[in-house]
């Protein structure tokens, strides 16, 4: 089978399942598999596919045509123009949560100290000190394994690595210190939900909100406030119809102002950004 005749068989499996893009992922697979530029198949394109590696593609096609995120195959996911290493371990990096990571960079100050909680594969932290404004970030999460990735994320996407600390902590248990701001992409789905169709092979614990997806958001929105410098803020990412509930629990610990809410590019109510009282 030539290289061609590969990819046109691949993009159909993947259409006839419904998975979006067809063509890119079927490109993106296979450059990966031959360790070539996704552009390079191209005068490729008439070159003999061998059996094993024919074999290797399929048998990934399938995978993905099944929900599995092709990222985890290709171990990379882009986010903010860098290329972060991703596998089973950790959330697969959304182009929403850019939002939250330029919403943090039009707030941030030259040198503030900044604390993201839940970082997984480390997107947002190594994002904001990339394109910062030379704050100290501290990432932290409960997972060691998501650390050990977002510490090699650090290592392979910044020249300032060591401007970044990460710690193992679940949620604030052992934070210590006062932040400027305190971002976070926490868990947020609603528990029955994450079985659904291309969430149910990433980390539960990434993603498992409780039995209203807003449990994680509970303990930001009563602990934060001990670990916020005066007038500092917390910026975190919510799920499009958590708006009303995130507000609410907001205004009801009486201990922040200045509640805002940011969309998405869909136009999807994605970030809520509030200041300590
Ligand atoms: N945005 C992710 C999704 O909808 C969930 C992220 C999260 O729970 N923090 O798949």
């Amino acid at each position: 089978m030539k290289i061609q005749e590969a990819i046109v068989k691949a993009v159909k499996i993947l259409k006839a399942n419904k998975i979006e893009e067809a063509w890119i992922v079927s490109k993106m697979l296979l450059a990966n598999l031959l360790k070539i530029k996704k552009e390079e198949l191209t005068i490729n394109s008439e070159k003999e596919l061998e059996q094993k590696m024919q074999e290797e593609y399929f048998k990934g096609i399938c995978k993905v045509a099944n929900g599995y995120p092709i990222q985890y195959l290709i171990h990379s996911k882009e986010f903010m123009k860098m290329s972060f290493y991703v596998d089973e371990e950790v959330l697969v990096p959304r182009a929403d949560t850019e939002i939250l990571v330029e919403e943090t960079l039009k707030i941030s100050k030259e040198k503030d100290k900044i604390l993201d909680l839940c970082t997984g594969s480390g997107a947002i932290a190594i994002s904001l000190l990339k394109y910062g404004k030379n704050c100290k970030i501290f990432a932290s999460d409960i997972s060691e394994k998501a650390l050990e990735i977002a510490e090699r994320n650090a290592k392979k996407l910044l020249d300032n690595s060591h401007s970044i600390t990460f710690l193992q902590s679940n949620m604030f248990e052992k934070i210590e210190g006062k932040f400027d701001l305190i971002v976070s992409n926490p868990p947020y789905i609603r528990r029955a939900e994450i079985e659904k169709y291309s969430l149910k092979y990433e980390p539960k614990i990434a993603l498992d909100g409780g039995e209203d997806g807003l449990d994680f958001y509970r303990i930001i929105i009563n602990e934060a406030y001990n670990y916020l410098n005066e007038n500092g803020k917390v910026i975190i990412e919510i799920g499009f119809d958590q708006k009303n509930d995130v507000e609410k629990l907001i205004e009801k610990s009486n201990k922040y102002t200045k509640i805002q809410c940011k969309k998405d590019l869909y136009e999807n109510d994605r970030v809520i950004i509030f200041e300590r009282r």
